[in-house]
């Protein structure tokens, strides 16, 4: 049975014992339940280093944020995002915020087209995009230029190592990288939730359920109409620790990255060149296999997916260069194009 389901099939049993109750409470409750179940999701819509190849396109990472605020999150828009998008469940008007890591072709050259389908689809609600000096204006020109008219505003967040923004359900910081040109990393923090609501053990009290259940499961005392007092903090399960994932752009290693990534659940970075070619990943600017997995087990992080994969590397080689991250992290897993990793 689906979650959604078995909310159904429970509120259904609710209404069998208490059919009196308003349909708004019951809605209430059900609705604070299915909060206390969120789950985030990471969709890779392209995977490849530089240029696209048969088997991966250039990089883009989307963010669902579905459960929690109703909306997806992207990380850089290589070309052709759009048409990945298209092949995948991502819906264009569910797109909130965009988040570009740097200025490289490669991760930026899918914007103007994505952000002008978007409107073509007619969608009306503003976006936000973050990146480093110059995204605003590469996007402003690109859509003057080709005479596009959004029917949505763009919001631009032109970014410095430190906190991007802050409010009820994340916070987002982001730090800066070695890559040649300005390249930043993102550390998405998800804030604590506090524990589900035990309305049955309510209910055998003799509380119904109501606007008191608000306080209840703010852990507040509170005073019941017959004048009972009891503990709200006895009514509710333990408190969620929010999730932590880190996003890094393309890179070599530095240590002051360490700290995006510091206890993450989830890390993701970049692994252009197989383990033995740090020379050549030094002169590129970018990491290899062992060096994200290095940095993820200096991190403390729970897991590392690698992405960013070099043309060379085919099928059998992305395998292998799986099996030499592992090595040193087992926790990992490497990205192909449309991979998902509940979060
Ligand atoms: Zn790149
Ligand atoms: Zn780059």
């Amino acid at each position: 049975m689906n979650r959604r389901a078995k909310i159904l099939s429970s509120e259904a049993r609710e209404r069998l014992v208490f059919p009196i109750i308003h349909e708004n409470v019951i809605k209430w409750i059900y609705e604070a339940e299915r909060k206390d179940k969120i789950i985030m999701e990471l969709i890779f819509l392209g995977t490849g280093a530089g240029l696209p190849s048969k088997s991966r396109n250039v990089t883009s990472i989307a963010l669902s944020l579905l459960d929690e605020r109703k909306s997806i999150w992207l990380f850089d828009c290589g070309e052709a995002t759009q048409h990945q998008i298209l092949k995948s469940t991502i819906k264009l008007s569910k797109l909130e915020k965009i988040f570009i890591t740097h200025m490289h072709g490669d991760h930026i050259f899918g914007l103007p087209g994505l952000l002008s389908s978007r409107s073509f689809q007619g969608k009306e609600k503003p976006i936000t995009i973050y990146g480093p000096k110059g995204i605003q204006e590469y996007v402003e020109s690109a859509l003057r230029l080709s005479g596009t008219h959004l029917s949505y505003t763009i919001a631009f967040e032109e970014i410095e190592p430190g906190l991007l923004f802050d409010d009820d359900t994340f916070s987002v910081s982001c730090d800066l990288l070695d890559h040649g040109i300005a390249s930043y990393g993102y550390r998405i923090v998800q804030k604590d939730k506090p524990g589900a609501l035990y309305a049955e053990k309510l209910q055998e009290i003799g509380v119904p359920p109501g606007p008191i259940f608000q306080a209840i499961k703010k852990g507040e005392s509170v005073e019941l109409e017959d004048g009972r007092t009891i503990d709200g903090s006895d009514y509710i399960g333990p408190s969620q620790a929010g999730k932590i994932i880190a996003i890094y752009g393309d890179t070599r290693q530095i240590p002051a990255s360490l700290e995006l990534g510091e206890n993450a659940d989830v890390i993701v970075h970049e692994a252009t060149f197989e383990a033995g070619l740090e020379k050549l990943a030094h002169e590129y600017m970018h990491s290899t296999t062992h060096q994200a997995a290095e940095l993820a087990k200096k991190t403390g992080a729970k897991r590392l997916i690698i992405t960013h994969i070099s043309a060379r590397y085919d099928k059998e080689g992305s395998g292998q260069l799986l099996e030499e991250a592992r090595s040193l992290f087992p926790e990992t897993e490497l990205a192909n194009d449309f991979s998902r990793f509940t979060i």
